[in-house]
This record gives C-alpha cells, sequence and structure tokens, in this order.
C-alpha cells in the first residue's frame, strides 16, 4: 500500500500543505515545532479517526479556526483510495471514503494499514499493564474486523456492571439482575481472551526471530499471555467473587485485567531488564507489527516512524533500517 499524498487545511500549525509521497523512503526533516508530527498525525487520523497522541479534534483545528481537513490519496492493490475528513470544533467529524460518508468512525478501519512507531511505543514494556492491553488491543482491531465491536460490547458491559455493582450497596434488591450482566460478560470475554491468546503466541514466534536479529543473537525474547482468568474458568470465578465484588464496587477478574509478560533469557524485563533491553524488545514488538499486518492484508502497510532513530544506537539503527527496506516509510 502507499499513501500518495495528503492535503491539509488548518490542521494544527498548517495553514495549508500539499505533500506528495515516494513508494520508499520519505524523510520529512526540520526544526522543532515544525510540524513534522503534525503530517504523521494527519495521515493517522485517516487510518483509524484518531490522534496517535490521543488528541481531541478541538485541539487539532488551528488556532483560531473552526474546522480542519485533511484529504489522502491511497494506492492500495492497484486501487485509488481517497478520504475525507473534516475535523470540527464542536460537532463529531465527518468522514468520506471516495466521495461517500461513512456514518461510523469503525467503516474505516483496513482501508488505510498504518505501523506508526513513536518514541512512547519504546515504553511498552516499562509502563504498565494498561500500556500493554492498549497495545494487543490496537494490535488486534487492526488484523481483525470483529474484534473491535466484540471489545467495545465487553468494555461496555465491564462498566454497566460496575455502575450496577455500587447501585447494589443503597439497593440491595438489584443483586439478581446481575446474572445477565455476567452472563454477557462471559459471552464476550471469552472471545476476547481467545482473540488475545492466539495473538500473542503469533506475536511470540515472529518477535523472537526478529529479537535473535536485532541483538546478534545474544538474546533469545519470549512473550507470554497473562489472563486475568481463562476462559474456561471465568464464568465460575466471576460468581465465585461476586461478594467480594459487590464490597469493592468492582468487576475484579476479566479481559480488562490482563496483561502479557515479556521474558529476555528467562528474566522478565518489565521488572529487571534494563532500558536498553526493554527497548529493544519493544522494537521486536513494534517491527512484528509490520510482519502481522503484511500477512493479514497481502500487502505491506504504511510504516512511520517518528523520532525514532535518534532512541536507538547504530547497530540498531542500521537493523531497523535494512528490515523496512520494501515497505512505504514516512520518517521524521
Ligand atoms: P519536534 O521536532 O519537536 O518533534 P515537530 O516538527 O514534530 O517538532 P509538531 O509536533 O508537528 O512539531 O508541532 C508543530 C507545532 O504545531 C507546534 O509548535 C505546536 O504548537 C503547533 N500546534 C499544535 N496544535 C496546534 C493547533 N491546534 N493550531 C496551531 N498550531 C498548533
Ligand atoms: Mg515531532
Amino acid at each position: 500500500m502507499i499513501v500518495e499524498s495528503v492535503e491539509l487545511k488548518d490542521y494544527r500549525n498548517y495553514e495549508f500543505l500539499d505533500m506528495n509521497f515516494n513508494e520508499h523512503v520519505n524523510i520529512i526533516y526540520g526544526d522543532n515545532a515544525q510540524g513534522k508530527t503534525n503530517i504523521l498525525e494527519s495521515i493517522y487520523m485517516c487510518s483509524t479517526s484518531k490522534s496517535h497522541r490521543g488528541s481531541k479534534d478541538r485541539e487539532i483545528v488551528r488556532f483560531g479556526e473552526d474546522e480542519s481537513h485533511i484529504k489522502l490519496n491511497v494506492l492500495k492493490h492497484g486501487m485509488k483510495y481517497r478520504i475525507d475528513m473534516h475535523l470540527k470544533k464542536n460537532k463529531t467529524k465527518g468522514i468520506a471514503v471516495n466521495g461517500i460518508p461513512i456514518k461510523k468512525a469503525v467503516e474505516l478501519f483496513g482501508i488505510i494499514n498504518i505501523v506508526f512507531f513513536s518514541p512512547e511505543d519504546l515504553n511498552i514494556i516499562k509502563d504498565g499493564p494498561g500500556e500493554r492491553r492498549r497495545f494487543l488491543d490496537s494490535e488486534l482491531c487492526q488484523l481483525d474486523g470483529v474484534y473491535i465491536t466484540e471489545l467495545a460490547g465487553y468494555n461496555h458491559i465491564v462498566n454497566q456492571r460496575n455502575r450496577l455493582l455500587k447501585d447494589c450497596y443503597m439497593n440491595p434488591g438489584l443483586k439478581s439482575t446481575l446474572d445477565v450482566w455476567d452472563m454477557q460478560m462471559v459471552d464476550y470475554g471469552k472471545k476476547i481472551i481467545g482473540k488475545r491468546e492466539a495473538f500473542v503466541e503469533e506475536l511470540n514466534e515472529i518477535a523472537r526471530g526478529l529479537h535473535k536479529g536485532l541483538t546478534g543473537g545474544i538474546e533469545e525474547l519470549e512473550i507470554l499471555y497473562e489472563p486475568s482468568v481463562t476462559a474456561a474458568e471465568f464464568e465460575d470465578k466471576l460468581s465465585r467473587n461476586r461478594e467480594r465484588d459487590l464490597r469493592m464496587k468492582l468487576t475484579s477478574v476479566g479481559p480488562h485485567r490482563d496483561d502479557f509478560c515479556v521474558k529476555v533469557n528467562g528474566i522478565d524485563i518489565r521488572r529487571y531488564g534494563s532500558q536498553g533491553q526493554q527497548r529493544t524488545a519493544a522494537l521486536s514488538l513494534k517491527l512484528s507489527e509490520i510482519y502481522l499486518v503484511k500477512k493479514k492484508i497481502r500487502d505491506t502497510p504504511v510504516l512511520l516512524l517518528d523520532d525514532v532513530l535518534s532512541e536507538l544506537d547504530s547497530s540498531r539503527q542500521t537493523y531497523l533500517l535494512e528490515s523496512i527496506h520494501d515497505i512505504q516509510t514516512l520518517i521524521t
């Protein structure tokens, strides 16, 4: 897949920008605060409808303006796609694909496949389980169109259940209604656990090989899924924990508490890794994403690298650049 061009109007610091890209490595260079990251962000927006920085639409609209426009032209499997996005200060955004408006942002998923690599991604290993779950979920959402609805369904039910747990405190008669939520939670939860399990297994296979290359064969990487509860035990554990959940007013088991463990030569580097080890492992995970997306879409994703090279030593820089030679890359 190739991003051919991007056009921005009143986007962040750009009043107007029109930029074309070639199909190999494109280097965007300039002083600090000139708008390099903003360009990558706008492309990422067209792939996921969200900013990789977690910014709100109103923060993206250029100061003093009411609307931003992004126009992105993409070539995929020989077909041209145009994404138009209107970001508004006080309203939800409008999106059109090839001139046809889409109703839900999820319809955008899968049209443009991006692997975005920013310096924050190098912290996946040392950050908390929430960050690692976010990594799992964003990978799975990109690879599996159904996962995103299952995840949204699951999260909705956890929130409803937590609210009900609070309400039960004042109104114990409500306790019997928990059964309905628990059933749905187990239904969705089992699907999520199953998919995460399979994904981590696949990730482990690919990342292990890449990591060997990155470390010159010295480090053996292992990634292990650490589910809060297995699919088989979920129903049972949820009901056994009910009294405790009622006391805590929180749902204590389920995939919303999952994590994965990252080991190097048998040692858990979340806790005991050096910074360099944690970074290299994070790089292996992100590079694996390229292979997984490639396998899924039978095409190459577009790689966006924001300020990553400066964070790596020269042998890792070389390895990274050598492993991406056949992928369109935009690099700041
Ligand atoms: P660095 O090399 O430091 O990473 P950069 O070139 O990546 O810099 P960007 O992060 O793209 O810089 O930001 C460029 C500028 O955009 C910043 O100075 C920022 O203040 C400005 N900016 C951010 N949001 C808006 C907005 N809504 N309206 C106008 N300017 C904005
Ligand atoms: Mg930047």
